[in-house]
């Protein structure tokens, strides 16, 4: 049988774990050839090693502004199209708003919104030359509910949700589609921040997600036909009583 995504290059934002990680994998075996960027080097050389050159492996830290502001035309340098781009990489700060520090505030603002937003920017003016191409956000369930254990998180991802639908109407004319996935809580290294009770609490429920979960979510939207968009897609365990 024939796969869904043959031909098309991929590129994934912290694809080198979690949610980007199942997201990478999902494509790849439907014969997409995906750019994986992550910071994480050793990771990077382990994914290479186990898919050789259905990826192509691309270190950067998205918070340094000089490796945000050059990573589309790094990765157009070596793969001349990108068919879909997946903004994936966030962080996670939970807990008490008093709690929350500067630092962990500004960092994971600026990644989950402001680098999302200039990725998806510096990526657009490729796909309306082609007049093709995916854009897929990984946002979450806290940008549709007010989750009060999360405050800071959430507003990030209330806000990327506003980017997904505002910036889907200015390119859908294009022939982009525009797309985001909400999960609910996903076993992954990010719901290690999660406040130990909170995380407790879910795993005695069994209220918990796999990656692949959401990957077959994000494949799901990719393979409609090109004149259907999956617009946002939430995703949550059935017994998660939010
Ligand atoms: P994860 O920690 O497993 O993966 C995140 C990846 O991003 C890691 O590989 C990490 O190295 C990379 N990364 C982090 N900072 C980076 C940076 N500055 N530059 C480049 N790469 C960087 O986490 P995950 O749960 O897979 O999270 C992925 C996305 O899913 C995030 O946007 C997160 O907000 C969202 N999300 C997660 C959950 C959950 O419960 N895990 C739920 C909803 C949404």
């Amino acid at each position: 049988m024939s796969k869904a995504l043959l031909g098309k290059i991929a590129v994934v934002t912290g694809g080198a774990s979690g949610i980007g990680l199942a997201s990478a994998e999902s494509m790849i075996a439907e014969g997409a050839q995906v750019v994986i960027v992550d910071r994480d080097q050793a990771a990077l050389q382990a994914l290479q090693q186990k898919h050789g050159d259905a990826v192509v492996t691309l270190e950067a830290d998205l918070l340094d502004p000089e490796s945000c502001r050059a990573l589309i035309p790094r990765i157009l340098e070596k793969t001349k199209v990108i068919d879909i781009f997946h903004a994936n990489a966030g962080l996670y700060v939970g807990g008490d708003l008093v709690d929350a520090d500067n630092d962990a505030i500004d960092r994971m603002l600026n990644l989950n919104i402001n680098v999302v937003i200039k990725n998806v920017r510096d990526v657009l003016p490729h796909m309306i030359e082609r007049g093709v191409g995916d854009i897929l956000v990984t946002s979450s369930l806290a940008g549709h509910y007010p989750t009060p254990w999360e405050p800071v998180y959430a507003s990030s991802k209330w806000a990327m949700n506003c980017f997904v639908q505002t910036v889907r109407r200015q390119v859908c004319p294009h022939g982009i589609r525009v797309g985001s996935v909400s999960p609910g809580p996903v076993i992954t290294t990010l719901l290690s921040d999660w406040p130990a009770e909170k995380l407790q609490e879910a795993k005695d429920k069994g209220s918990l997600m796999e990656a692949s979960d959401v990957a077959e979510a994000l494949l799901f939207m990719l393979t409609r036909p090109r004149h259907v968009t999956i617009r946002d897609v939430v995703i949550l365990p059935s017994q998660f009583d939010l």
